[in-house]
């Protein structure tokens, strides 16, 4: 049972000031920013709300702790990044109330976060020593060719507010490791994890100046100076796509690396052949962890005409049953939206889909504050063009459309212009062999409902986005080749 103390002494426990140089720092002009809790509309917290100077600031400390860290042996840098695995393991129950508090999702999510988020310290603490190369004669016989990798150098990386410690570690892991300097721009709604987060790195030992941490409401003009200027070397952003689309055009003028981890728009296929029970408790996971606001969350259900009924039967009974209230209280499996603008395109969207034909099957409506609830909702006979099957919900709704055999399946999957990741149940292990190549997404699961993993790569293709997060290929996001030839000896 969580308390009023509880709530207050990890709260307060969080720096509220920005990490510049290796010094919690007031931003200048003082300025503050307030965090609240979704599920009671509170003040929980008051942070420092950096100027467009503070941003430059860090990225100075950045530029100039480059060279020292980029030159800190492999081993160095990865005990440092496993003192943070260690470190936050101690932590993980304040972590977890902490983005319970900030974020709204259910304690037991938020547990699930700290072990899934702390992974990518550790996995990223050994990918450090295995940064290798290559030597090789040219074919002409003539020449000796010697490949490297070095750290790209500094690099800016925001984070969305969704999933506060995941979506820091999967990118401060690996630059890291890789050697980079950096400035952090957490989501102004959930800033105070990635806080708490940064508080661990400086304790372990991370050199002042190699990891700065900036809040700011002027998140506009802030990235702007520091995508402008020429010191920077590379921007990581996890976000909307329309955010990353700017990006990217800002990042171009200075041809900048990028890797952008945007929006998503999972298929969820059930063919008739599939196990109805294992399908129905995937879908209720890939759907309403993080109450239905992950990139990942499956957004369109296409079930086979032979089972749709059964599947939209026990859905709509598994939905009815679920528990909706503040994440801290026990039992709860769906605790808040992040703010009044989800829940309304909440409604927006189950209204359009109504008022198309489709079939209200749970849920549906907002909930009286305070906080910001919405109904579980379970829409059946979803079609063509209705919002439901083009946009990304990121809400507890399941919306159901049915399809008559694998061609129609493939092409209402890949009907979209984003391709994060696809879901299919099958019992056909052909079937989903072929599935994997006609699916168009970076990511598959085949009869499971989350694919997250820390030694695996996260990322999409089309419109969710370019490059890979975790997994042997995350830390080349942080690394550039050069290659050096010598006349053979
Ligand atoms: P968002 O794009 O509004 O904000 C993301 C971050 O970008 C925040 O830190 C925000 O302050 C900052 N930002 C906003 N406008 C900016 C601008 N013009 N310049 C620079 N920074 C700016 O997204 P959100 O609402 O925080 O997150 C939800 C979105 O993130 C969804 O589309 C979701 O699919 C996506 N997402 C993707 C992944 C992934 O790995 N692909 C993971 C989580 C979330």
């Amino acid at each position: 049972m969580i308390t009023e103390h509880d709530e207050r002494t990890v709260l307060n426990a969080v720096p509220d000031r920005l990490l510049i140089g290796g010094e919690w720092v007031e931003a200048s002009g003082g300025r503050t920013v307030e965090v609240m809790d979704p599920a009671t509309g509170e003040v929980i917290r008051t942070i420092a709300d950096a100027s467009v100077a503070d941003g430059v600031r860090a990225l100075n400390h950045a530029v100039a702790a480059q060279q020292s860290w980029g030159s800190t042996p492999p081993r160095v840098r990865a005990e440092i990044l496993r003192g943070a695995f260690d470190l936050l393991q101690e932590r993980k129950h304040d972590l977890a109330l902490l983005m319970t508090l900030e974020m709204g999702k259910p304690l037991a999510e938020a547990y699930g976060e700290v072990a899934y988020g702390g992974e990518f310290l550790r996995w990223f603490s050994e990918e450090a020593v295995r940064i290798d190369g290559r030597y090789g004669s040219t074919p002409e016989g003539t020449g000796r060719m010697i490949v490297t990798h070095r750290p790209v150098g500094p690099a800016y990386l925001i984070t969305p507010w969704n999933f506060p410690l995941a979506m820091a570690t999967r990118k401060i892991a690996p630059a890291l490791a890789a050697g980079c300097t950096m400035v952090v721009k957490p989501a102004t709604l959930t800033p105070l994890t990635t806080l708490a987060l940064a508080d661990i790195l400086v304790t372990v030992g991370v050199p002042a100046g190699v990891l700065n941490v900036i809040t700011t409401t002027d998140t506009i003009e802030l990235s702007d100076a520091l995508i402008s200027d020429p010191r920077l070397r590379k921007v990581s952003f996890t976000g909307s796509t329309p955010v990353g689309v700017t990006l990217l055009k800002q990042a171009a003028d200075n041809v900048l690396r990028t890797s952008m981890e945007l929006g998503g728009n999972a298929p969820f296929i059930v063919f008739d052949d599939a196990d109805l029970e294992l399908a129905v408790d995937a879908a209720m996971t890939a759907k309403f962890r993080n109450i239905g606001q992950a990139c990942t969350a499956a957004n369109r259900f296409i079930v086979q005409q032979g089972i749709a009924d059964r599947f939209a039967d026990a859905i709509t009974e598994r939905v009815s049953a679920l528990n909706v209230g503040r994440g801290t209280e026990p039992g709860v499996d769906i605790g808040p939206l992040i703010d009044d603008r989800v829940v309304r395109n909440s409604s927006r969207l189950v209204d359009d889909a109504v008022s198309h034909g489709a079939v209200l099957r749970a849920g549906g409506d907002p909930i009286d504050g305070p906080g910001t609830f919405f109904q579980p909702t379970v829409v059946d006979r979803v079609g063509d063009g209705m919002l439901l099957a083009t946009e990304e919900i990121f809400a507890p709704i399941v919306g159901i459309r049915r399809f008559v055999d694998e061609d129609d399946a493939v092409r209402i999957a890949n009907d979209t212009p984003y391709g994060l990741v696809g879901y299919v149940f099958t019992s056909d292990s052909n079937r989903a062999h072929r599935m994997i190549d006609l699916i168009d997404t970076g990511m598959m699961g085949l009869n499971v409902g989350v694919v997250s993993n820390a030694a695996a790569p996260f990322g999409g293709v089309k419109q969710s986005g370019m490059g890979r997060e975790g997994g042997h290929e995350g830390i080349h996001e942080y690394l550039e080749t050069k290659y050096t030839l010598m006349p053979a000896p």
